[in-house]
């Protein structure tokens, strides 16, 4: 056996999947020293996830790479039903919205998970400077954990050491499963067992090499069937349904007419089906393949399924409409599960993301992007501790927070699968049928979830609603994580406190140049104040923003953070050209940098502009147009805290972030 010699990491990541991408990504971001592993000795090249939602282009866009992904996915903007008329002829019955109007700047897209994996890895080695690497054919065998040494958080204790193995090539490639050329997802899907254990036995009968790693944290993001997991000796928590689908990614040749939109079909006794157009004309098919099912272990047997049974299952529910294809690029079968993991967390020190503690249907689109928001909302957390910016404390929100989510995406697979998978009823008396009317209206209702900004995390040490945590009712012990104060959710009505801040367009006060208001909040690491200055032009309001500004700089406590850790933004509501930068606006407002001179990108105007309209931010953001307020927002955007624009919102935001930084 050759063994490497031992080394050091702060934050040890398994599994480069999307929550482990976006967990590096945050690493790059924010200069943490990281590992990332995968069993695996290639990346995803086509297949697999393909829906990102609002929610998470608002998170590409806050690190740089949303416009790679837009240009390149098919967008889907409206949503068709198909289901039997009266004479039993499948019909279009609707057609909706893909997305809620109004919601976001962004709707929602698909392109295939490789390509989204290459936008990180791209991201992360920019970031790094190319010295974070997914370290491939690479995996964990061993994890222990030194107890004692878990609560503390000194800079210079390591208390996990994982020994690692390095896999041959060979060992590290999945066969696929008809040994063709057609690429399928079946060594992926829950269909098959995995093959962990298996590439370790083996690796080590040939003396394969391994190493030994002390890590300050670990996160496992190894997918659904969690290798870290099994070592905390963590479950999943729920059920598999008889429910077994199979997806094709094709290039249809066929007289369905709405083959490019977004369809839901329910056929009225062959199942259902849905079709989700992609981009290079492809089109995803989701279809539940009513004639295979379980043995009694509970599990499908997978040589029953191939691409020709999937299509066929296909054309009997689009029937009398034709359809085939010459070109597959990609197939898989899956069984739908639904379950969430008992625990997110193993003392603050070891963390499970994505797969990893939630699993269900895809076809709602949620499975990456929730995977994914996992680790946008543990990565900065885990940055800003290891940094000795915030104090570890604030890690048990990682279970607070998304452990709810994965709860609420299980209820809502549940719902969405019963009424998608379900026989469509022949009339209302048909009471084991499913009412159309109720699978639109659930839709439509669910649309919301679905796109990601239902998000809205509970009260805590990041999110001063006041109040206990606790009461929140996810039943974790959060006593430590107590709001010390409660912002007030009436100065800005639609800033909801625990949600994403919300976008309207503005003008930049230098230049002219409209903005989404939310493309200058970067994945930096930075918390962000947001100052709603009002109308500067009232002295009034111009003596309580410089008195406020005063203050602000004037804390001991404070100060050393301003612009380091906490960027300030401001937007104002007097009129563009009879305000000036230098002359309304305190320097806080607008660093002066030595070398580069004064900051013309951080205020910002609520004001018409000359080719886009007037954003109504002020308006829109439920905010005083005269007295303002201003925003505390989380480095992932979530709004902490809200307050007057006077010294009480000083302490305030004061109060606040010394629940917060370590000093
Ligand atoms: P994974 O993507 O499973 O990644 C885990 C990674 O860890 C892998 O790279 C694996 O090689 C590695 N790994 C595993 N074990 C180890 C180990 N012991 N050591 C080292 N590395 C390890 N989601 C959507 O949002 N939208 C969709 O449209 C959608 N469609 C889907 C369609 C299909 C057919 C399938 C199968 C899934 C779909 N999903 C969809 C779900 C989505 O793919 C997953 O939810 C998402 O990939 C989870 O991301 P993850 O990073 O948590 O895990």
């Amino acid at each position: 056996v050759k063994e490497l010699p031992e080394s050091r990491c702060d934050v040890l990541i398994v599994g480069a999947g999307p929550a482990g991408m976006m967990l590096a990504t945050w690493m790059a971001r924010c200069g943490i020293n990281a590992r990332i592993v995968d069993k695996r000795s290639t990346k995803i090249f086509n297949g697999q996830a393909d829906g990102l939602q609002s929610r998470s282009l608002e998170i590409f866009d806050s690190f740089g790479f949303a416009d790679r992904a837009l240009k390149e996915a098919n967008h889907m903007l409206e949503m068709c039903m198909w289901n039997p008329g009266e004479d039993g002829t499948l019909r279009r019955s609707d057609r909706v919205p893909d997305a809620i109007v109004g919601l976001s700047r962004f709707t929602q897209i698909v392109l295939h998970q490789g390509r989204i994996e290459r936008f990180f890895l791209d991201n992360i080695k920019k970031h790094s400077k190319d010295s974070l690497r997914i370290e491939r054919a690479v995996l964990p065998e061993s994890l222990s954990i030194s107890e004692d040494l878990c609560d503390d958080h000194s800079p210079e204790t390591y208390p996990l050491k994982v020994q690692l193995r390095h896999l041959t090539e060979e060992e590290a490639t999945p066969a696929q499963s008809n040994g063709e050329t057609i690429q399928d997802g079946l060594f992926r899907s829950n269909l098959a067992e995995d093959d962990t254990d298996d590439l370790i036995a083996h690796s080590r009968a040939n003396a394969g090499s391994t190493e030994v790693v002390k890590a300050k944290y670990m996160v496992g993001c190894d997918g659904a069937h969690s290798w870290t997991r099994r070592q905390l000796g963590f479950e999943l928590e729920g059920e598999p349904t008889d429910f077994i689908w199979g997806v094709l990614d094709i290039i249809p040749i066929t007289d369905f007419p709405d083959i490019r939109e977004r369809c839901a079909v329910h056929s009225a006794s062959s199942g259902s089906m849905m079709v989700i157009p992609r981009e290079n004309k492809l089109v995803r098919l989701y279809i539940q393949l009513t004639e295979i099912k379980p043995d009694a272990s509970g599990r499908a047997d997978r040589s029953q399924i191939t691409p020709d049974t999937i299509i066929k299952a296909a054309q009997k529910i689009i029937a009398p409409y034709q359809l085939t294809y010459k070109y597959c690029d990609w197939w898989t079968a899956y069984q739908i599960g639904q379950r969430v993991g008992t625990n997110f967390d193993y003392k603050n020190r070891v963390f499970l993301a994505g797969d990893a503690v939630h699993t269900h249907s895809p076809k709602a689109g949620q499975g990456m992007n929730v995977s994914m928001q996992d680790a946008y909302n543990l990565g900065w957390k885990l940055a800003l501790v290891v940094k000795g910016v915030a104090q570890p404390s604030i890690l048990s929100t990682y279970q607070s927070e998304r452990r709810r989510i994965a709860q609420d995406l299980i209820n809502f697979d549940h719902k969405f699968s019963r009424l998608f998978s379900g026989r469509p009823a022949k009339d209302i008396l048909d009471e084991s049928g499913v009412s159309m009317t109720e699978f639109k209206d659930a839709f439509v209702k669910g649309n919301m979830f679905a796109s990601g900004l239902s998000v809205d995390y509970g009260s805590s040490m990041l999110v001063a609603k006041g109040g206990d945590a606790a009461e929140q009712g996810d039943g974790t012990d959060v006593s430590s994580s107590k709001t010390q104060i409660a912002g007030n959710q009436e100065l800005a009505k639609n800033i909801k406190l625990g949600m994403r801040f919300p976008s309207y367009k503005v003008l930049n006060q230098s230049d002219a140049r409209p903005w989404h208001f939310q493309e200058w909040f970067k994945s930096d690491g930075r918390f962000r104040l947001v100052v709603f200055a009002g109308n500067v032009l009232s002295t009034a309001q111009k003596d309580r923003l410089d008195a406020f500004c005063g203050k602000l700089t004037a804390s001991a406590f404070l100060a050393p953070h301003i612009h380091k850790d906490i960027d300030v933004l401001t937007c104002h509501s007097a009129k563009r050209i009879e305000t000036e930068l230098l002359r309304d606006f305190p320097e806080v407002l607008h660093p002066f940098d030595d070398k580069t001179g004064w900051d013309y990108n951080s205020v910002f105007v609520d004001d018409l502009s000359y080719h886009e309209g007037h954003g109504e931010a002020y308006k829109n953001y439920g905010v005083d147009q005269e007295r303002g307020c201003v925003v505390i927002t989380r480095p992932d955007q979530y709004v902490g805290f809200i307050g007057e624009l006077d010294g009480e919102g000083v302490k305030g935001v004061e109060t606040y972030f010394q629940g917060v930084f370590v000093s």
